[in-house]
């Protein structure tokens, strides 16, 4: 690439510099494969989405951990899934004025202007927002203190599953935490109006899944149990 003459673009990496960088440089790297492959045996599908431009109809809230992509997981392609992620795939409660809201935006966008039809909130094993929540937060976050009052909104999971397991900590004491909070989470969804109403009118349907990473298995929310049960066992 040349050099572009904007003086406003000035600051902006050049590729020599982002090659430079090992770990960038495998991600460009990964790039030209997917390009030569995937975008290149697809085309058809990237002008379709270029064109007519994307209609999903399911969307995920899932956690930023790097383990656990909905796509990957789910073995989407592009146009398939609306994803927001954030940290221990939570859903806030509805609060109108004050704040940025960007898991509250995109289940708007998803839901209003997107007409999703399904929503699923996707939990995990082993997720170090849940364990930031039992037990102490990690050093390099309490200066700044986002993830406390992040984590605060789905408190009652942690109070319940310490009420429920006492003593130290335990693995069955952070699962059940992982798949309380989802549950916070779909009631949370139900307090924003625009939910409420898809889900009663039998537009929209919610979903509660925890991904076992250990196993390999994914559970489903029953609500007829509010239990989370194998769907798909390890195999
Ligand atoms: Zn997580």
């Amino acid at each position: 690439m040349t050099q572009t003459g904007h003086p406003e673009l000035t600051n902006v990496r050049q590729p020599e510099e982002i090659l430079r960088m090992k770990d960038v440089n495998e991600l460009v790297n990964g790039f030209r494969r997917f390009q030569k492959r995937y975008f290149s045996e697809n085309r058809a599908l990237y002008e379709h989405l270029t064109r007519q431009g994307q209609s999903p109809k399911v969307m995920i809230v899932a956690c930023c951990d790097s383990r656990v992509d909905p796509a990957i997981i789910t073995d989407s392609d592009p146009g398939d899934l609306f994803v927001v992620r954030n940290v221990a795939n939570i859903v806030p409660p509805c609060e109108i004025g004050g704040g940025y809201h960007g898991t509250s935006a995109a289940l708007e966008f998803a839901v209003s202007a997107l007409g999703v039809s399904q929503l699923i909130v996707m939990g995990h094993a082993r997720c170090g927002g849940i364990r930031a929540l039992l037990d102490d937060l990690p050093e390099a976050t309490r200066a700044t203190g986002f993830v406390t009052p992040w984590m605060s909104i789905v408190t009652e999971a942690r109070d319940g599953v310490r009420a429920v397991f006492p003593g130290p900590a335990s693995e069955a004491r952070y699962r059940a935490c992982e798949q309380a909070a989802i549950r916070v989470s779909l009631r949370n969804l139900m307090g924003f109006p625009f939910v409420q109403e898809a889900v009663e009118s039998g537009r929209l349907t919610l979903h509660g899944w925890y991904f076992d990473l250990e196993r390999g298995e994914l559970l489903c929310h029953s609500a007829a149990t509010n239990a989370f049960e194998v769907a798909v066992a390890r195999i």
